[in-house]
């Protein structure tokens, strides 16, 4: 259970966090969205205790986070937007460096360096982290995360800069963890991946929440059903594009409204233009379309 209360976060008088209150609740995948300087890593980072707000209230899990940061420490695994890894070292040598600083013993350190390579197909085929590829080294960086075994996840763009097959093998990595009993909160600008991995998801805008909720309690906060009316016409090359603004695709003419209003007026103005209706297909809003519709 994560709680957030009217967490505030100023920089030399910059409101980067202006109230932010949340809840989180049981274990899970929180997502946290927004456009860029929305305050994502801002609050990532208070959430992970690395950065104290300005006022506010925050536990995690039951741990006082303003008031005890280091507490988390054991239980928790930050990966940050960009980590700088030491380039001239091996993999296995930096999880080994940062084991050890967890008291991990060496032996152990090595079991659970394999485990965590095999489980996210890291081959690093004994190279120095400088010539790793950009999955190579976000993969390095999640195994570094885990190597304590920490049961609180705070990952900021874990799959940002990544080709499209190695970002769809760490969403579902990000569900292997949870289905491990992990929860984690993370930050993604891959809106697509959001919807499809997250249990819990919170819009920021401008350091203010705009909304929070399950995929379902969004769309039906956004109030959020769009409507594409496919029709035939004779000759479309007649249809006045100002009564009807159709677009026409490999599925043939369509014709898109945001509401039932909308709906009832550009059938009646198919049916005015001499069109026909073949069928009507109703869609939720994307949480894309839910961020072009916020504005920045
Ligand atoms: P992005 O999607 O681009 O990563 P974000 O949502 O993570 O953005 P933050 O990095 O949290 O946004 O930044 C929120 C705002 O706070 C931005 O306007 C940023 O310039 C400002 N900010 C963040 N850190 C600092 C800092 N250390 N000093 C001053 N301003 C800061």
């Amino acid at each position: 259970m994560i709680a957030a209360s009217s967490l505030t976060k100023r920089y030399d008088g910059f409101t980067a966090l202006d109230e932010v209150s949340f809840a989180f609740p049981g274990a899970g995948i929180f997502g946290i969205v927004g456009h860029n300087g929305a305050g994502k890593t801002t609050l990532l980072k208070i959430i992970a205790g690395l950065v104290a707000p300005t006022s506010g209230e925050l536990s995690v899990n039951g741990i006082d986070v303003v008031h005890d940061p280091v507490a988390l420490k054991e239980t928790l695994g930050y990966l940050p937007e960009e980590s700088r890894l030491y380039e001239t070292m091996t993999a296995e040598d930096y999880l080994a460096f940062f084991g050890e600083i967890y008291g991990i013993d060496k032996e152990e350190i090595t079991i659970r360096t394999r485990r965590l390579f095999t489980a996210l197909s890291l081959e690093t085929g004994g190279k120095k982290m400088g010539e790793f590829s950009k999955g190579m080294k976000r993969k390095t960086a999640i195994a570094r995360s885990l190597i304590h075994d920490p049961s609180f996840l705070v990952y900021d763009e874990p799959t940002s800069g990544l080709d499209p097959m190695t970002s769809r093998f760490i969403a579902g990595y990000l569900k292997k963890l949870k289905s491990e009993g992990r929860t984690i909160v993370l930050s993604a600008h891959n809106l697509y991946q959001v919807e499809a991995i997250c249990d819990r998801v919170m819009i920021l805008r401008r350091g203010k929440v705009v909304a929070l909720g399950t995929m379902d309690e969004l769309r039906e906060q956004f109030g959020s059903i769009t409507y594409t009316i496919w029709f035939a016409h004779p000759d479309p090359s007649r249809i006045d594009r100002n009564t009807v603004p159709y677009r026409l695709d490999d599925r043939g003419l369509a014709c898109d409204a945001g509401d039932m209003a909308g709906l009832n007026a550009c059938s009646a103005a198919i049916a005015a233009a001499g069109g026909r209706v073949e069928r009507i297909e109703s869609r939720y809003l994307s949480l894309e379309e839910m961020l072009v519709a916020i504005g920045e």
